[in-house]
C-alpha cells in the first residue's frame, strides 16, 4: 500500500511542523462556557458573536419549523425544495440589507463559488485581497478566470492592478471584515477603484453582518455604502446569526443570473425549511436587540484596555475578532494548550489558514460573555505569556 505510506509520511511531517490539526468534541450548545472533551471551558473562539446559536426563540422556531415542514427539504430549490420558509427568509434578508433581492445558499463557501461561477468566464479576471477567506480564493480559482491577488487592504495596489489589466470582464472580491485579523477592508476606496475600471465589486461580510453598524447592517452600513458602490453582497448565517447557511443580495438581474447559472445553488439539496424558520427568528433578534451589538463592543473595549495594560500586542481591530499574533506555529500551539490548562478554549490558527510566520491565537467575543469572563481571560493570558519566558514576542517593555 505505497499510497498510504506516503499519506502517513505527510501526516508525520505536519506533526513535526506543529501544523497537524485535531478536533475538540463538544457535548453541548455554544455559549460562553462549553463542555469540550469532558471538561467545561470558557470559550473565546466561536463566531456566535451575538449569542444567538442557543437562543430559546431560535430553538423554538426550529422546532416549530420541523413540526410544520419535517426535516429534509427533499430536493434542490429549482426542483421542489424551495419552501415558503426559504422564500420568506429571502424577502426578509433583502429588506434587512436594503436590496431588491436575496438568494439563499447552503453555505458561505458555496455562495462564493456560485457567484464567481455565474459571473466570470475564462478570459475574465478576478482581483482578490491576499488575506481573503479561502472560499473566495477557491471560488476565483474554480471560476476559470485569471486570479490576481493584491496586498492586504491596499486600495492603491488594487488600483494599480486594475489599471494594468486589459481584460474586459473584471470582478473585485474582498472580505468585509477579515476573518483571521478582524480588520476592515477599505471598502469605500475599493468601490471607487472598481467603479473607475468598470469592475464588479463583491464584499463577503461573513463577520460584519449583524455585528457592525447601528442596525447590524455590517461593513456597508458602517461605511454608509449601498448597492451602487457594492453591487454584490454576500452574508453568512452561521456566525452572528447563530444559525446556518448564507445568502447573496443585490439587483434582480444579479439574483436571476445566480438562479440560472450558479452551479453550487442549482445542483444541491435545499437546506431544511425549519432552519430557515430558525434564521428568521435570529434575524428578528439581530434587528430588534441592538443591545447585543453595544454589549459586544463594550466587551471588546474592556479587553483591549486590559490587554494594553498588560503590554500585549493586539492587532488593530474594532471587531469581536481580536487576534494575538504569535508568529511561530509551535508557540501558538503551546500557548493554546497552556490556556486550556487554565480552563480557557482558544484555538491556535496556523498556516495555511494564515500566512507563514503569523500563527496566532484568534480570540473572539460574544455578547453573552460577562465582564468577569473577559477579566479571567486577561489574567490567564498574563500568566501563560509571562510564565513562558522573557523572550516572549508578546510581552513588551514595561511602559511602552
Ligand atoms: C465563514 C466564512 C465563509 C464560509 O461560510 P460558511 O457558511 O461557513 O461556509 C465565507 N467567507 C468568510 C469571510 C467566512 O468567514
Amino acid at each position: 500500500m505505497p499510497a498510504f505510506a506516503e499519506l502517513h509520511a505527510a501526516l508525520e511531517q505536519l506533526k513535526r511542523e506543529h501544523l497537524y490539526r485535531t478536533r475538540h468534541v463538544s457535548e453541548g450548545p455554544q455559549g460562553p462556557e462549553i463542555d469540550v472533551d469532558g471538561r467545561r471551558l470558557l470559550s473565546f473562539c466561536s463566531n456566535d458573536y451575538l449569542g444567538l446559536a442557543n437562543h430559546p426563540e431560535v430553538i423554538r422556531a426550529l422546532q416549530h419549523g420541523a413540526e410544520h415542514y419535517g426535516v429534509g427539504s427533499g430536493a434542490a430549490h429549482l426542483v421542489s425544495g424551495h419552501s415558503a420558509a426559504h422564500h420568506a427568509l429571502e424577502e426578509e434578508l433583502a429588506v434587512f440589507v436594503q436590496r431588491p433581492r436575496a438568494l439563499l445558499f447552503s453555505t458561505g463557501y458555496m455562495a462564493n463559488l456560485g457567484v464567481m461561477a455565474a459571473l466570470l468566464r475564462r478570459g475574465g479576471a478576478v482581483f482578490e485581497d491576499r488575506l481573503n477567506h479561502a472560499s473566495l480564493i477557491d471560488a476565483g480559482v474554480l471560476s476559470g478566470a485569471r486570479l490576481l491577488r493584491y496586498t492586504h487592504a491596499d486600495a492603491p495596489a488594487l488600483e494599480a492592478r486594475l489599471a494594468q489589466s486589459a481584460v474586459k470582464q473584471k470582478l473585485v472580491a474582498s472580505d468585509g471584515v477579515f476573518s483571521m485579523d478582524g480588520d476592515l477592508a477599505p471598502v469605500p476606496t475599493l468601490a471607487a477603484s472598481s467603479a473607475r475600471h468598470d469592475a464588479w465589486l463583491m464584499i463577503d461580510d461573513a463577520h460584519g453582518l449583524g455585528v457592525l453598524g447601528r442596525n447590524g447592517g455590517g461593513v456597508l452600513e458602517h461605511f454608509g455604502l449601498g448597492m451602487a458602490e457594492v453591487p454584490i453582497l454576500m452574508g453568512t448565517l452561521g456566525k452572528a446569526f447563530g444559525s446556518f447557511g448564507a445568502f447573496v443580495a443585490g439587483s434582480d438581474e444579479l439574483i436571476e443570473t445566480l438562479i440560472q447559472r450558479a452551479r453550487s445553488y442549482i445542483y444541491t439539496t435545499a437546506t431544511p425549511p425549519a432552519l430557515a424558520e430558525a434564521t428568521r427568528a435570529a434575524l428578528r433578534l439581530v434587528q430588534s436587540e441592538g443591545w447585543r451589538r453595544e454589549r459586544l463592543s463594550d466587551l471588546v473595549a474592556r479587553f483591549r484596555a486590559g490587554a494594553a495594560q498588560l503590554g500585549l500586542l493586539l492587532a488593530e481591530s474594532i471587531t469581536p475578532i481580536q487576534p494575538l499574533i504569535v508568529g511561530d506555529a509551535a508557540r501558538a500551539v503551546q500557548l493554546s494548550q497552556a490556556l486550556n490548562e487554565h480552563g480557557i478554549l482558544i484555538s491556535a490558527i496556523r498556516p495555511p489558514t494564515v500566512p507563514e510566520g503569523t500563527a496566532r491565537l484568534r480570540i473572539t467575543f460574544s455578547a453573552v460573555h460577562s465582564e468577569a469572563q473577559v477579566d479571567r481571560l486577561l489574567e490567564a493570558l498574563d500568566e501563560v505569556i509571562r510564565g513562558s519566558g522573557p523572550q516572549s514576542p508578546l510581552s513588551m517593555e514595561e511602559g511602552t
